[in-house]
């Protein structure tokens, strides 16, 4: 399991990422997935149309690779306004986020990605620009200095975060619109990937395209991964086009796991077992003997295990279930490997 290959890790290149760019849905309907929190937004963007205001700040929130990024790209699409995108940390002080502010034009969109890696200073700045679309700026310095309040375009902020338990209470009341994005089901996935094989131009079967569905964690952009990668053993290895043979043989030998799991999630379910004998033990426990962030097993991996049932939450803490010690070939009464 050491030398398991991460999909979730591998280093886009720009290829990759021109890709990634062109197979990025423009509409809501192009978007699959998420039906309610689409649904809602496209309510919110149609009355904000109609009262030709900016629409209310949003908030999206949930694991990488759901397509937050996407549906903030959407909503600025479907408002008919320009977005500008930038990210937590590379905003490190007020100068540079009012740079950004200073610029919009009536309605469009700021799209800050990591929102909850925001400096303290910047994210105090931001509060009086999104509730009165007002700042405070600083002019010469030293003795002179004073500030001058400048008023800005009225504009929508889109946050997005992984964490939503890093934001503070005042910036997370600042949004009036809070959407959290689910994982989604291997039936949605199919779909994304026929899409995707539509646009890039590959010749896929139904099946193929359900197996690699369900080998996705439940994330669009491995869905999407996947398929490029499997498209190059098609390319190399098959005839071109993407049957059953090929995705299988592929996913094999990219050590993707048969239910869609990665490294680490191999390594919550496994440390449980044979460290905690299976739970019930503590988030922070797990995080300890793991070397990760709490937070970060509670927000961004934990919640597919429990999604999929492999992992239960008690109120004595983390328990595996009987599909995961299946999952990892081991005996449910005494953690051994049925394996070997
Ligand atoms: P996040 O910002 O949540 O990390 P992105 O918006 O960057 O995720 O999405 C990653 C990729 O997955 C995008 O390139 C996009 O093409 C694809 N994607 C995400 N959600 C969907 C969806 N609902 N339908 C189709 N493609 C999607």
């Amino acid at each position: 399991m050491e030398n398991k290959y991460d999909i979730r890790n591998e280093p886009a290149d720009s290829e990759d990422k021109e890709l990634e760019q062109k197979l990025r849905p423009l509409l809501f309907d192009d978007f699959r997935g998420q039906f309610k929190t689409v649904e809602n937004l496209k309510v919110f963007v149609k009355a904000a149309r109609m009262r030709e205001e900016a629409l209310d700040h949003v908030l999206l929130h949930g694991p990488p690779g759901l397509g937050k990024t996407t549906l903030a790209n959407i909503i600025a699409h479907e408002m008919r306004v320009n977005i500008k995108i930038t990210s937590g940390p590379v905003l490190d002080k007020p100068g540079d986020l009012a740079g950004l502010l200073t610029g919009l034009d009536e309605m469009d969109v700021l799209f800050i990605d990591e929102i909850h890696r925001l400096s303290s200073v910047v994210e105090e700045y931001l509060y009086s620009a999104m509730e009165d679309y007002k700042i405070d700026i600083m002019i010469d310095k030293g003795p002179g200095a004073r500030s001058v309040q400048l008023k800005l375009n009225p504009f929508t902020l889109i946050g997005a975060t992984t964490r939503s338990g890093l934001l503070t209470s005042p910036l997370r009341s600042r949004f009036g619109i809070n959407s959290h994005l689910e994982y989604y089901d291997s039936v949605v996935l199919n779909q994304i990937i026929k899409r995707s094989a539509k646009i890039l131009d590959i010749s896929i079967t139904e099946e193929a395209s359900v197996e690699i569905a369900g080998r996705s964690r439940g994330t669009p952009r491995i869905a999407n991964a996947l398929l490029r990668r499997v498209r190059d053993f098609a390319q190399v290895k098959g005839h071109g086009g993407i049957d059953m043979k090929i995705a299988k043989y592929s996913l094999e030998a990219l050590n993707i796991d048969k239910n869609g799991l990665d490294e680490m999630d191999n390594r919550i379910l496994l440390t449980i077992i044979e460290k905690f004998s299976g739970g019930p033990v503590g988030i922070s426990t797990i995080a300890t003997s793991i070397g990760e962030d709490a937070g970060t097993i509670e927000e961004v991996y934990e919640p597919f295990l429990i999604k999929e049932g492999y992992l239960k939450r008690t109120p004595r803490g983390r328990e595996i279930t009987r599909l995961g010690y299946k999952h990892l070939g081991r005996d449910m009464k005494d953690g051994q490997n049925l394996l070997f």
